[in-house]
């Protein structure tokens, strides 16, 4: 599936960035455009990979190239106003080539929080292709207004992008670790998960392509009729001393026997590979059953991939979320060492992280609003005498 990919903020750009690295390294031919787009000269400065000329600076003249701090209203003004320098470098994709765009922002901040929402909206305006959402939801530990900020901005970006996929620092971050050296290895997970999902429906047709390869149409049926999705992911190495000749040497040396347990395993290495990315930690936690749609792709050397396995596979995932629109299918890559499952769980509705949410932003909302009346009220005892015996000067 080719994307259009727009980093918004400081995390946006950096997982953007990262995006266009795994791209050119596993040759994916996921990533048709990237733009990053930023309040923060130094946050685009920073960035390795996506070309200079599309990196675009905004509200130069209101925060001049400082940034917004964490205010996400600023950088939903900012984002409006200077909407077509962002056009600007929009307009140098080639959208008739992209089957989609994707949006990409840290929600508990300002410029992304703000700003990706904004641009969402305008995409949709303006162009027929879906406009996805990549939100990450901030740690729990990094303080009220972060979780404000989230909490506003997943509310509007749900609204504005066919559907918003959600990553969850919070179920990621390690103890014990630098926050730096802890979002590089997040980032690593997000672009491994997302790359797979999204490079499936890109395998060049011919050669070795099974039939039943995943096609960009069934990720965007999957996403379509919007809500919110998660990812799960599980793998497992795999001999793979072929290079990718699909099980030649074995089937030159082997007998019928040792194929036929060699399907059995293939078969089970799937399903035991399937619950696990569906039981295991998905990119937002939050509970499989009543999952309105969801995709099973399996990925890894064609020779470990087998039909039986994905059906019951698919079987099982439909069991588990009740949805009836369960679909699944390969992604041949036939110079992996792992085989993966990826499950990309769209129109979940039952998220008890959301809820937590939505309450810790209420509370750090009432909070804010005494402080700030507290506040008013004390300087207020500071500056004047008790008497009100002096006058001010004007
Ligand atoms: P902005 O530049 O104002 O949009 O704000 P940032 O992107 O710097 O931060 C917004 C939120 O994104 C933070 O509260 C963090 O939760 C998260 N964040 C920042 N940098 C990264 C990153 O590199 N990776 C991930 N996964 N999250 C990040």
């Amino acid at each position: 599936m080719k994307l259009a990919m727009i980093g918004f903020g400081q995390a946006g750009g950096k997982i953007v960035d990262k995006f266009v690295g795994y791209d050119a390294e596993h040759g994916s031919n996921i990533v048709r455009a990237a733009v990053a787009v930023n309040t923060a000269k130094a946050d685009l400065m920073g960035l390795d990979n996506i070309p200079e000329d599309q990196r675009v600076l905004i509200g130069q003249s209101r925060v001049k190239g400082h940034g917004v701090g964490a205010d996400n209203e600023l950088g939903a003004e900012i984002a409006e106003e200077d909407m077509d320098e962002v056009q600007g470098a929009i307009d140098s994709i080639p959208v008739h080539e992209v089957d989609a765009f994707l949006v990409v922002a840290g929600l508990g901040g300002g410029t992304g929080s703000g700003g990706a929402p904004v641009i969402s909206k305008h995409l949709k305006r303006i162009y027929t292709e879906p406009v996805y959402g990549l939100g990450i939801l901030p740690g729990s530990d990094e303080g009220g207004i972060y979780t404000l900020n989230a909490a506003r901005s997943f509310q509007t970006f749900v609204r504005e992008v066919d559907n918003l996929m959600v990553f969850d620092n919070d179920a990621w971050r390690k103890t014990g670790e630098s926050v730096q050296g802890g979002y590089d290895q997040i980032n690593e997970e997000i672009v491994q998960r997302f790359g797979l999902l999204f490079g499936a429906g890109e395998v060049e047709q011919g050669g070795e392509v099974a039939e039943s390869v995943v096609d960009s149409s069934e990720i965007i049926n999957t996403l379509s009729g919007g809500g919110v999705s998660t990812v799960g992911y599980a793998s497992e190495e795999v001999e793979n001393a072929s290079g990718g000749n699909g099980g030649l040497l074995s089937r030159l040396t082997g007998g019928e026997e040792e194929d036929e347990l060699d399907t059995a395993h293939t078969t089970n290495r799937i399903t035991s590979l399937v619950r696990k990315a569906a039981l295991g930690r998905l990119t937002l936690p939050c509970e499989i059953e009543g999952a309105e749609r969801a995709l099973l792709v399996m990925a890894g050397p064609p020779k470990y991939l087998n039909r039986k396995g994905i059906e019951r596979g698919r079987k099982w995932l439909e069991e588990q979320t009740g949805s009836m629109e369960v679909r699944g299918g390969d992604y041949p890559v036939p110079s992996a060492n792992f085989v993966a499952s990826v499950i990309l769980l769209s129109g979940v509705n039952n998220v008890p992280r959301i809820k937590e949410l939505q309450q810790v932003a209420i509370e750090a909302q009432e909070n804010i609003e005494d402080i700030q009346e507290e506040s008013e009220e004390n300087l207020d005892e500071l500056v004047n005498d008790d008497d009100d015996e002096l006058e001010s000067l004007f």
